[in-house]
């Protein structure tokens, strides 16, 4: 499948690594919104957060539960998590995604 981040996942396409374990990749974004923004991704190709299913959700509970650990690892305590799904929200890449900003003050949503 033509996805840049199985590509990433796949090692086929360089990533700055933050974290990976079986199940999740965590990553820098390589054009940051924020003095830190990472991406964290599930290995499993899955098109966004429409696509998570009951089948799929425990990847989703997995990724909320390393997110403490890798911020810890970036040092901010205070942080967003965003995820885009579709093109009218600025889904990009269509492959699961959570962003972790952080860094600085954080601005309104939307
Ligand atoms: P989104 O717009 O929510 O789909 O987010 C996609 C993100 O992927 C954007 O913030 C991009 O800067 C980021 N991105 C695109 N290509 C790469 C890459 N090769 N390595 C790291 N981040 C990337
Ligand atoms: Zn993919």
């Amino acid at each position: 499948m033509d996805c840049l981040f199985c590509k990433i996942v796949n090692g086929d396409i360089p990533n700055n690594t933050v974290y990976e374990d079986d199940t999740v990749l965590a990553f820098y974004d390589i054009d940051p919104k924020a003095p830190v923004h990472v991406l964290v991704i599930p290995k499993q190709h899955l098109s966004g957060a429409a696509a998570v299913t009951a089948d799929t959700a425990a990847v989703v509970g997995h990724i909320f539960e390393v997110i403490p650990q890798i911020a810890q690892k970036l040092g901010i305590t205070d942080f967003r998590v965003v995820t885009n799904n579709g093109m009218d929200a600025g889904q990009t890449v269509g492959h699961l995604h959570f962003h972790i900003l952080g860094g600085r003050t954080l601005g309104e949503m939307g």
